[in-house]
This record gives C-alpha cells, sequence and structure tokens, in this order.
C-alpha cells in the first residue's frame, strides 16, 4: 500500500469531520443563493457582542506607546505584568490565592489545552471527557498520543458522579470539565462541583495523580447566577485552562492563560513544564501586543445582557413550540433535543426553513442539536417561523 500524502491520523480526522465541512458549505451556499440576512446562522460559537470600552481603551494606550522591548521576546511563561494582573483577577474569582509565578499566558484557551495536556499526558495516558463535549478535545488528547475516555453525561447534561467513578483506572490521568458548558449551555451548580472535587480526591493519590482540567472559558458567562462554580474550587490538583476570547468578546485575538491551583503538589515543576512546553509546541510565548492589552482591562466585561437577552427570547419561544431541552444557564449555547430522533435528519429539515444548526452527534450526543445564539436578535426573531413550522410538521406526521 502506497504511503499517504498527509498523516494517516489527520486523514481520519479530516474523514470523521467531513460531514460538518459539508454543512458549512451548504450554508455557504444557501447564504449565497438567498442572501446572507435570509440564511438564520446559529452554527458558530463565535461572539458577537461588542468588546467592553475598556478593551478599545487599553489598546489605544498601548499603541500609542513607542516602547521597542515591548515586542521582543519574553520570559516564554508571558510578561510579568500579565501573569500578575490574571493571578489577581483569578484570585478574586476563585477565591483562592493565586500567584504571578502560577500562571502561564497562552494563545487563547485552545493554546492553553494543548500545552496543559502535552504537559501532563505520557502515550496511553487516559482523559475522561464528558459527552457532550466540545469536539476538539479529541484532537487536543490526541496529539501528545493520550486516549480520551468518553462518560456519559445524565439528560440534563449533568455530570453523573457515579459513571465517572466507574471509568476510572490506573490509567487515568486527568479529566476535563467545561461549565457553563459548550454545546448544551448547562451551568454545573456548586453541589455537583464540590461532588467532582472529593470524587477525585478519593481516587488521586501520589502513584496516580489525577488531574482536574477546568476549561472555564465560558465561567463569566453565567446568566442566572452572581458567579457561577467551577470545579477547581474543590479539587487541589486542578488546572484552570481560560481565555479573553468570550467574556472580552475577542477570539480572533489569541488571549488566554493557564493557572495551576495554588495548592497543587509540585506546583513548581508543573509550571516549568507548561512554560517549556509552550516554547516547544511553537506558540513561544502568547503575542506581545495583546498581553499587554488585556493586563489593563481583564476586569472588564463584554455585554451579556445582550446574550442573556438572546437566550430568554430563543429559548421561551422554543419551548411554547414544543421543543425541550436541558436548562441552558450560560455560554450562548442551547442543545435542544431534536424532534426527530435523527438529529442528522431533524438539522436538514431546519436547513429547508434556512435555520443553520449543528446536529448533536458532531458532540457525542445523538438525538439533540446546538444552537448558538451569538447572533442578532433580528436573525433570532426572523428565524421563530422556521423553528415552529419544522415542529409542527414532525407533530403532523
Ligand atoms: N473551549 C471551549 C469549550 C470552547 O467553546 C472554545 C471555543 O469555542 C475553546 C475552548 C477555544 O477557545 P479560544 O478561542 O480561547 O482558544
Amino acid at each position: 500500500m502506497s504511503k499517504l500524502a498527509i498523516a494517516r491520523q489527520v486523514a481520519d480526522d479530516m474523514s470523521s469531520a467531513s460531514w460538518i465541512r459539508a454543512m458549512f458549505e451548504t450554508g455557504i451556499k444557501l447564504k449565497a443563493e438567498l442572501g446572507q440576512e435570509n440564511v438564520f446562522d446559529f452554527s458558530l460559537g463565535n461572539p458577537n457582542a461588542s468588546p467592553p470600552a475598556e478593551f478599545y481603551a487599553a489598546l489605544r494606550e498601548c499603541a500609542a506607546a513607542d516602547d521597542p522591548v515591548a515586542h521582543r521576546y519574553m520570559n516564554n511563561a508571558g510578561f510579568p505584568e500579565t501573569r500578575a494582573a490574571i493571578a489577581a483577577f483569578l484570585s478574586e474569582e476563585y477565591g483562592l490565592d493565586f500567584q504571578t509565578e502560577q500562571v502561564l499566558v497562552t494563545s487563547g484557551a485552545a493554546g492553553g489545552m494543548n500545552v496543559t495536556l502535552r504537559a501532563l499526558l505520557d502515550p496511553g495516558d487516559e482523559v475522561i471527557v464528558l459527552s457532550p463535549f466540545f469536539v476538539e478535545y479529541k484532537f487536543y488528547i490526541q496529539h501528545p498520543a493520550g486516549k480520551m475516555v468518553l462518560v456519559e453525561t445524565d439528560r440534563d447534561c449533568l455530570p453523573d458522579l457515579a459513571a465517572i467513578e466507574a471509568a476510572i483506572t490506573p490509567k487515568t490521568r486527568a479529566l476535563i470539565v467545561n461549565t457553563p458548558n459548550n454545546p448544551s449551555g448547562v451551568v454545573y451548580p456548586q453541589e455537583l462541583c464540590r461532588g467532582l472535587g472529593e470524587l477525585l480526591a478519593r481516587h488521586d493519590s501520589p502513584q496516580r495523580p489525577i488531574y482536574l482540567v477546568t476549561d472555564d472559558i465560558y465561567k463569566r458567562l453565567a446568566y442566572d447566577v452572581d458567579k457561577c462554580p467551577s470545579p477547581a474550587e474543590f479539587y487541589d490538583r486542578s488546572i484552570v485552562v481560560s481565555s479573553f476570547s468570550k467574556d472580552l468578546s475577542i477570539p480572533g485575538e489569541r488571549a488566554g492563560y493557564v493557572a495551576v491551583h495554588p495548592r497543587i503538589e509540585q506546583r513548581d515543576e508543573l509550571m516549568a513544564a507548561l512554560i517549556m512546553v509552550n516554547r516547544t509546541l511553537g506558540f513561544v510565548n502568547a503575542a506581545a501586543f495583546m498581553q499587554r492589552v488585556v493586563a489593563r482591562c481583564l476586569n472588564a466585561l463584554c455585554d451579556k445582557s445582550f446574550y442573556k437577552r438572546n437566550r430568554d427570547l430563543l429559548c421561551a419561544a422554543l419551548r411554547e413550540y414544543g421543543y425541550e431541552m436541558p436548562p441552558p444557564g450560560g455560554a450562548f449555547y442551547v442543545f435542544p433535543r431534536s424532534p426527530n430522533p435523527d438529529d442528522v435528519k431533524f438539522v436538514a429539515l431546519l436547513q429547508e426553513h434556512r435555520i443553520l444548526a449543528v446536529p448533536g452527534c458532531g458532540f457525542g450526543r445523538p438525538g439533540h442539536f446546538r444552537l448558538s445564539y451569538c447572533v442578532d436578535r433580528g436573525t433570532i426573531e426572523r428565524s421563530l417561523p422556521g423553528f415552529k413550522a419544522a415542529a409542527a410538521s414532525l407533530q403532523r406526521s
């Protein structure tokens, strides 16, 4: 057999994701045919709230300074002022005492997840991921030859502690948790976060350390609680990964971080590994200019009431039409159960009504579909008759 032009793993990944590409292509075709404004695109998690005024002010301030040193390489962990600002921000947000030395500035949360998993995993190490899940985790785990172990959440997409416990083996190295969650929008209650921490503490040992990696990228986009809890608050061997992509609404700028829990054992060794891997994976350091900008505005927040209003409008209408969904408390996703158990077919039916959604099977949970409501309000309003008609046509059949 002749050798493939590209790596077999990448070829396999591309073919397993080919239907997603097909869906995006259909979307592009529909928009070209019918006009952008006549297609209701709920397929992408690309934040559309404006970045806060503080971000633009910080941008201007940094751009105005002629400082040649500011554009050079720095310590691979990032500028001390940025790391210190993030540590102070996290100490307040998590009620823990993060120090500058426990923060690595990264190229977004995606960069942070890759760095973390590369620093932790030996080939064959297992990482528990709760399904439905952000599909990119699969690839991030695969890069260092780790093994993803999927564990189903319950009907409301909340972690099933007994199922997680049953999935722990001598090879378990980490559990990834994401709340508020992509794709479900579900926010894990505090007691469940505590339960996750207690569960891991029962199985963690020096012989088999189990890390909790919390992807907290949507933490500040929770709509029904003052502060969204993170399981990292309840377990010492935690690593927080996050970014400013969603809460400052600047995903294209690739600014994020990894922070190790202040009480984690061997944290200096772990930090040294993260910093080294940030370099060797080719990130070298997070973009210098953005590091300086975010250090000046990381307490600011995009207008989250915009997303809340979108959620309320969309979900109230969907419920009225008979759709059911796990309660969406944050991020900007809702994950209704598909009226037709075949979610791919139902998403095709929505397309007939010019609505673009992503089938749940793309996130490991068929029978659902994901809607990203980071769209303008008019898109939601104009899409509603389509959602109504799609549900009604199935009720009739
Ligand atoms: N984690 C989750 C759950 C996401 O939804 C995303 C992006 O959509 C990321 C990580 C990647 O974020 P970033 O843009 O900061 O790399």
